[in-house]
Order: structure tokens, then sequence, then C-alpha cells
């Protein structure tokens, strides 16, 4: 927060618009804790932007933060926070409502966001939670029938967002565009002294701090992959500096599994489908180290700075593979390393994608599976039932191999495949009920989110593809 309150040129101190007559929508107990918020009046007010200096909540500076950022590949320019407002912190939590009203970065936008988008948001941010995956979370949406204008007419909704920082690669990069050396030092010294301290030991910390991030970032890809979860939005002013899952937009999981399933109907050209993210997050990076560069030229030099900062953006690929196999080797159950082990892997992979066989349920089968059984259920799931026997086969003479036991592994297994994630179907009910005033679907939804692994079997309803006529659910930047 410090920093960003440094002047005129960083942020603008800009107060939330009120929406009229707000309600609550959904409300995350656990992330309530995390900043000591209530589902009470008063904290509906705030969480609405309507009554900031309510005592004894007071929140004196909110403001809007600018940064830049290349959108689907190409430099957009300056962007900023066109509909999100800082409040303020606590806790070490930044305070932040999205769909607030306007800035000075709103562009041709309205600084709205409609109840659909926020419910998704919400949603997803604790669903990450609950995954293990790190992400802003959300700890409120609050509605109001205050109209929207989108393709149709909507409502508005304040989804309330908590980080330790919501600082993007594209911060970065708008002081390096502005070939502004002296706010790129205070920017980068901030963020080693808040949120990466550990770099300052390092020989060079700036260097250091372009390697930590860069590392975050890879495990945080790794763990999409893992949950299939697909961002739909990766431009370099939607990815975090700290490495967390941000700006949740046309997001989808897979449901059959497809290596090139694209979850943002706007993004034609597949630049973030599901098989791309860790090349695209590898991109981001380089433009991590664009916008570091001038901090580095200072210290050593122009070749040197390039060669090292390129050196640096090399680790990319082998961290995430790193991270990669070590999670799949666990949803696998598999704990030692062996030979063969990441053929056994790429094989499943393929199988499921010539079968588009679900995701999430078919390592949540796995997770099941003993080595006495001769079959599971699962072959049923694929086409090519011969080749998914041998596959079986192989997987089978691993586990044995192993010595493990069939139990105990079965535990660990059922701890990192997920039985419940948040499936596009799942939030469209939730949404469509909440849109007639129903928001019992929304903290159901929350509450099965929150204990993905359980086997929770009165809602094994939730576990299930979606139905044929909600497959395709189209989802759009439109927000
Ligand atoms: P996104 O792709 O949703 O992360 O948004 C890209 C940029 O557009 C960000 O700078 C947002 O703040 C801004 N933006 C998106 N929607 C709106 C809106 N309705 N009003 C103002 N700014 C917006
Ligand atoms: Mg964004």
């Amino acid at each position: 927060m410090a920093f960003l309150f440094a002047g005129e040129d960083v942020c603008q101190q800009v107060h939330p618009s009120p929406i009229s007559d707000p309600y609550w929508v959904g409300f995350s107990r656990s992330a309530a804790d995390l900043i000591g918020a209530q589902q009470n009046t008063e904290w509906l007010k705030l969480l609405a932007g309507n009554a900031l200096s309510a005592a004894p909540h007071a929140f004196s500076n909110p403001l809007a933060s600018v940064y830049s950022g290349h959108q689907f590949g190409v430099w957009a320019g300056q962007l900023g926070d066109g509909r999100a407002i800082l409040l303020g912190d606590r806790n070490g939590y930044e305070i932040q409502l999205k769909g607030a009203g306007k800035t000075r970065y709103s562009r041709m936008g309205d600084g709205r966001a409609v109840l659909r988008s926020s419910i998704r948001e919400f949603l997803c941010s604790e669903a990450m939670h609950a995954l293990g995956i790190p992400t802003t979370r959300a700890v409120a949406v609050v509605g109001s029938k205050q109209p929207v204008m989108r393709e149709t007419l909507e409502t508005a909704a304040v989804c309330t967002r908590i980080a330790p920082s919501f600082l993007r690669v594209g911060h970065f990069e708008h002081f390096a565009a502005l070939r502004n050396p002296e706010r790129l030092n205070e920017f980068s010294d901030y963020l080693l002294q808040q949120h990466y301290p550990e770099c300052l030991n390092d020989a060079n910390p700036k260097l250091a701090l372009f390697r930590a991030i860069s590392e975050r970032t890879a495990r945080l890809v790794a763990l999409w992959q893992a949950v299939g979860f697909c961002h739909g939005v990766l431009n370099s002013d939607n990815t975090s500096l700290l490495g967390l899952t941000m700006d949740y937009g046309p997001f989808g999981f897979l449901d059959g599994f497809q290596v090139d399933h694209i979850c943002n109907h706007t993004d034609s050209g597949g630049r973030y489908a599901y098989g791309r993210q860790p090349q695209v997050m590898h991109w981001n990076m380089s433009c991590l180290a664009g916008g570091m560069l001038p901090l580095l030229e200072q210290i050593m030099g122009a070749d040197e700075a390039q060669y090292q900062l390129q050196q640096a953006l090399e680790e990319f690929p082998l961290a995430y593979a790193r991270s990669w196999q070590s999670l799949f080797r666990s949803k696998l159950g598999l704990s030692q390393d062996h030979e063969g082990d990441i053929d056994l892997i790429e094989e499943l992979i393929k199988l499921m994608h010539e079968n588009q066989v679900d995701f999430t349920n078919c390592f949540r089968a796995l997770s099941h599976f003993d080595t006495n059984q001769a079959q599971i259920l699962l072959r049923d799931d694929f086409l090519d039932r011969a080749q998914f026997d041998r596959w079986l086969d192989t997987y089978r003479d691993r586990l044995i191999f192993e010595k493990s036991d069939n139990a105990q592994r079965q535990v660990l297994m059922q701890r990192v495949n997920p039985k419940f994630i948040l499936r596009n179907h799942l939030a469209q009910v939730a949404i469509e009920k909440a849109q007639v005033d129903d928001f019992s679907e929304v903290e159901r939804l929350l509450h099965i989110l929150q204990r993905p692994f359980d086997e929770q079997d009165e809602f094994r309803s939730y576990a299930a593809p979606p139905p044929s006529d909600l497959q395709h659910i189209e989802v759009s930047c439109s927000s």
C-alpha cells in the first residue's frame, strides 16, 4: 500500500460510487475472517461502496492503481483499475471492491460488474483456495437492482476481493514504458521489502526477485493444469506478481478433456487454450523481464542485464516441468521417482484427450483403484477400451512395483484429486437463481466447493459432468 500512495502518476484517490439498495448475494465466512468482516448492515454498506467513513471500519484513502499491459499478445498501453477500488488493508490483506464505479482508468467502461460475473469470481476464488491453489480470495458479493448494460440489460454487483497484493506484471511494464527508472526502483524495492524479503539476502536482489516471481508463476500454471483450470484471459495485466490466480473472467474447468480447449468465447484463435497456458505464462514472464530490464541495466550494464534475464527466463519451462511432473505423479499416487513414469502420465492424458474423458472424474476414479481389482468402472468412459485396459495393466504393475499399500495410496490420491470443481453449468444454475433473488444455490455451491476433496455423498450430483444440453455454455469477456 505504501508505494501506491506515492503520487498522482501511480494512482487516483477515488471513492466508490454507491449502488442502490444493496443486499447480500454471497458471503464467505473463511475469507471474511481474514479481515474481520461480518455479515451485518454496516459491512453491507461498506462492501457495497456506500459508506466508507462508517466507524469503526473507516477507510480514508480508497484508490485505483495504474498499470499497463499486453492483451492477447499486443501492447495495450495504459490500463489500470477501471472498476476496482482499493479500500485499504487489514491484517496484511488489501481489500478491493470490484465493480465499485468509475475511476480515471475506466476508459470507455462504466466501472461496474454484473451479477453473473461477480458470482463466478466469488465462487471460483474460494474454490481455487480450497483446492490449494494460490489465488486472490473473495469475501462477498453484494447485489443491487441498479441496471447495467451489457449485451442485454443486467444488474450491478460488487465483489469484495482480498489479497496480500493485487500488483501485476503490468505494473512493471507501465513504469518501464514511461522510462521512469525512479518509479521502477521504488516499485521493485517495495515489492522486495513487502513480499519477497528473502530475495534481499541475494547478491543481486532484483534479479533474484525476477527469478522468484517466475518460479512462483511456473508453479501456479502447473497447479492449474493439474486441476484442469483454464483462466481464459492470460494478459500480462492479469498476471499477478505474487503468483496468484487473479482477475477471474471467462475461466472454465475442463469437463471432457481436450488439450486445446478454449474457455473464452472471445478467444477465437485459442491463444489462451488449456494446453497453451504454460507457454503463455512463460511469455508473460518475458514481459516482466522487459519491465525489469531497465532496473538491471542500472546495476550491471545493458548486455549483462539482457544476458542474466534471458538465462533466468530459460529456467521457467524447467521449473514448470518439475512442478507438473511432481503434481501428476501425486495425482497417480506414484511416490517414488521411476523411469517410464512420465510416459505413463502422458499416455493417460493422450487417451483422455482422444476419448474426451472427464478430467476430474477420471483422476478421482483412479484414486479409488485397488491393484487387486481386475477392472474399474472408469473403463466405460473410454471408447477404445482395449487401449485403456493396456494402460491400466501398466499402471497396476507400476503400483505393485512401488509396494505401496492400496488404502494409504488411495487416501493420498483423494487429497490431490478433487471430486468437486466449479463446472460452468453449476455456476450457471446458481447465477440464474440469484437473478431471481434466490441465493441458496450460491451458498450451497460455496459450501461444496470449500471441501472439494471430501466425498460429500449427499452432493454426488454436483460431481457429475454437464448434461449434454449444458456442455457448451459460452462465456465471453463481457462482465
Ligand atoms: P479485464 O480483462 O477484465 O481484466 O479488464 C481489462 C481492463 O479493462 C482493466 O483495466 C479493467 O479495469 C478494465 N475494465 C473492464 N471492464 C470494465 C468496466 N466495466 N468499466 C471500467 N473498466 C473496465
Ligand atoms: Mg484485469
